[in-house]
């Protein structure tokens, strides 16, 4: 079976640089290994996903020289096959509503924090730090029927327990350089959010059913989402899905080291394509051969 290997953009901004580069390594390595390339339209996020961002994807990317396997996999059309995720994880025990604003949660955090610093996740966010994974079953039913809107969060420590140790096999490297065989840290990202209040999904549910549900073998994508791979494979164990390999890649950054954001138009492929930079300059201006 030939490699299957993805690009998966969110459609929230226009690609830039750090795009192109991850797109261009996914193309280089599924020709250099006679694999399949897939592109996968992670439009989960109803606020922030827009059209014309989709349709400046593909033309982007065809720009840039790319092919990839018809039909596009986008995740707006699978829902449903997330909502069974969520099943299966609640019928396992794992799975708690919560029913916080942003607001509620960041006033919790502050009131830590005046005691003692409050654990960050990887990504530098506060953890959970509200009580609702205790919440008795009568009060838990009557806030959901009184229509109030709640996300759904994963019970990591009893996840964890149910898991046990994991790990992946990392053929790139993480943000320190990590390397080879790395123990998974699931439990540093607190109980995350599995279905958001306004979807019934999140990232790392709909990345981890759509690598399994497209039979993706190879993920290789930036650093900055290594450490999610913890949770990715745990949700892994939980649901019984297969590993794919991976391979986390370093990050274009900025004149001033910072990781390249959407809206940075001097690094935007269609900015750059305007001033009349070729799809070959942007492969050395990302160092690929
Ligand atoms: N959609 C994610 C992003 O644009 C990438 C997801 C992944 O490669 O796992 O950052």
């Amino acid at each position: 079976m030939p490699p299957v290997f993805r690009f998966a953009p969110s459609p929230n901004g226009y690609l830039h640089l750090g795009h192109a580069y991850s797109a261009l390594l996914n193309f280089d390595c599924a020709r250099a290994t006679a694999g399949r390339l897939l592109l996968r339209i992670e439009d989960i996020d109803t606020v922030r996903c827009r059209p014309e961002f989709e349709t400046a994807i593909y033309e982007d990317l065809a720009w840039l020289g790319l092919a990839w396997e018809t039909p596009v996999r986008r995740q707006s059309e699978h829902l449903g096959e997330y909502r069974d995720a969520i099943k299966k994880l609640a019928a396992q025990g794992l799975i708690y509503p919560s029913f916080e604003s942003r607001a509620e949660i960041a006033k919790l955090v502050a009131e830590r924090e005046a005691i003692s610093p409050w654990p960050r996740d990887p990504d530098g966010a506060p953890i959970y730090p509200g009580a609702a994974r205790s919440l008795a079953a009568e009060i838990r039913e009557r806030l959901i029927r009184s229509g109030i809107p709640y996300a759904l969060r994963l019970d990591m420590a009893r996840a964890c327990s149910r898991a046990g140790e994991l790990n992946w096999f990392e053929r790139g490297s993480g943000p320190d350089g990590q390397t080879g065989l790395v123990r998974a840290c699931p439990e540093a990202w607190g109980d995350v959010i599995l279905a958001r209040k306004e979807t019934p999904t999140s990232y790392h549910l709909s990345v981890v059913m759509d690598d399994a549900l497209q039979a993706v073998t190879e993920v290789v994508r930036g650093s900055d989402l290594f450490w999610s791979t913890s949770v990715h494979r745990l949700l892994q164990a939980l649901l019984e899905l297969p590993q794919p390999r991976y391979r986390h890649h370093r990050l274009v950054l900025d004149d001033s080291g910072h990781k390249l954001s959407k809206s940075t138009g001097s690094t935007g492929l269609r900015e750059l394509r305007a001033k009349g930079v070729t799809a070959r300059e942007i492969r050395s201006l990302v160092s690929l051969p």
